[in-house]
C-alpha cells in the first residue's frame, strides 16, 4: 500500500498495542507517522524503528496527555518535523476498573484529562493545519455502547465523551472536507488487556467470535477511515468488537 504516500500522521500513546499497530498500519499505506508516548521511550522508538523499515520516516515525541500542553506541542512538533499533518488519531488511553465507591478525585481528573481533554485539545490543534482530506479519528470503546459488568463507570463516561464530540466536529469541519470519526474497539490483546489476563474468559464469553481482537484488527479501521476510501464516512461510531455488542 503506497496509496497515502506524502501524508503525514500523529497517533497518540502509539509505544504499545494499538496504537502501535495503528502507526504500523500507516506507514504501511505509504504515511510518515509521529508517535507520542509518556513512560516508555524504548518502545516509541521501536515503533520509529519499524516505521523507518518500511521507507517511511517516524517520530517519537514525548507527551503527556494528562497535561495541557505537552499534545499541543506534539502537533506543532509533528509539523515542523515532517511538515504537515493529515491525520490525527486520539489513542491514548488508561483503565481505571475497580468499585465507584474507590474513585478518586485524582482519577477522576486524571481520565478525564487523557481521554477527553487532550483528544479535544489535540484535534483543536491539528485543525489549525489539516487540510481538505483531514481525518480526525478517535479511539474510544464498545463500553461505551453497552456496559456489560460493573467496575468502570469512570471509564465509561470518559469514553462515552468522544461520541459527542465526534458528532459535533464532524458538523464543525465537514465543509472543510475533513472527517471526524470514532472506533468503538472490543477486547484487544494488548498490555492493558492481555488475552491470557484475569476476567479473559469472560470477555470471550461475551463476543460472538469468542475470542480477542489483536491490535491490527483495530489498525486496519484506521487505515480504511484515513485512506481516500474512507472519505465519505464522517460522525459515525465504526464498532469493531467481534460481536460483543451484538
Ligand atoms: P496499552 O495500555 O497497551 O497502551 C496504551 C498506550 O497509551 C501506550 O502507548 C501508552 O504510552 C499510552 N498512554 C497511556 N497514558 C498516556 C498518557 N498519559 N500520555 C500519553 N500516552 C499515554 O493500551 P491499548 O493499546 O489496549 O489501548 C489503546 C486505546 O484503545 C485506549 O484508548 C483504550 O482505552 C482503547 N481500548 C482498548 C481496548 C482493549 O481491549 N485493549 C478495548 C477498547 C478500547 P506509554 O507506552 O508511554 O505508557
Amino acid at each position: 500500500g503506497r496509496m497515502s504516500v506524502g501524508k503525514v500522521a500523529l497517533v497518540t500513546g502509539g509505544s504499545r498495542g494499538i496504537g502501535a499497530a495503528i502507526a504500523r498500519r500507516l506507514a504501511a499505506d505509504g504515511m510518515d507517522v509521529a508517535v507520542t508516548y509518556s513512560t516508555t521511550p524504548e518502545r516509541a522508538h521501536g515503533v520509529v524503528a519499524g516505521i523507518g523499515s518500511m521507507g517511511r520516516r517516524g517520530l517519537a515525541i514525548r507527551a503527556d496527555s494528562a497535561g495541557p500542553t505537552d499534545v499541543v506541542e506534539a502537533v506543532e512538533r509533528t509539523v515542523r518535523d515532517l511538515g504537515r499533518i493529515d491525520v490525527l488519531v486520539n489513542n491514548a488511553g488508561i483503565f481505571p476498573f475497580g468499585p465507584v465507591e474507590e474513585v478518586t478525585l485524582e482519577q477522576i481528573d486524571r481520565t478525564l484529562a487523557i481521554h477527553v481533554r487532550a483528544a479535544f485539545l489535540a484535534s483543536q490543534a491539528a485543525l489549525r493545519h489539516m487540510g481538505e482530506g483531514g481525518r480526525i479519528i478517535s479511539i474510544g470503546s464498545c463500553l461505551a455502547e453497552r456496559v456489560p459488568h460493573g467496575g468502570v463507570t469512570l471509564y465509561t463516561m470518559s469514553k462515552s465523551a468522544l461520541i459527542g464530540f465526534t458528532r459535533g466536529l464532524a458538523r464543525d469541519v465537514g465543509s472543510r472536507g475533513i472527517t471526524v470519526n470514532l472506533i468503538q474497539p472490543g477486547s484487544t490483546d494488548t498490555d492493558m488487556n492481555p488475552a491470557d489476563g484475569p476476567g479473559a474468559g469472560d470477555q470471550r464469553a461475551l463476543s460472538a467470535l469468542g475470542h480477542f481482537a489483536e491490535p491490527e484488527d483495530i489498525a486496519a479501521m484506521v487505515g480504511f477511515l484515513a485512506g481516500p476510501q474512507g472519505r465519505f464516512v464522517t460522525g459515525a461510531q465504526l464498532v469493531v468488537d467481534g460481536g460483543a455488542n451484538a
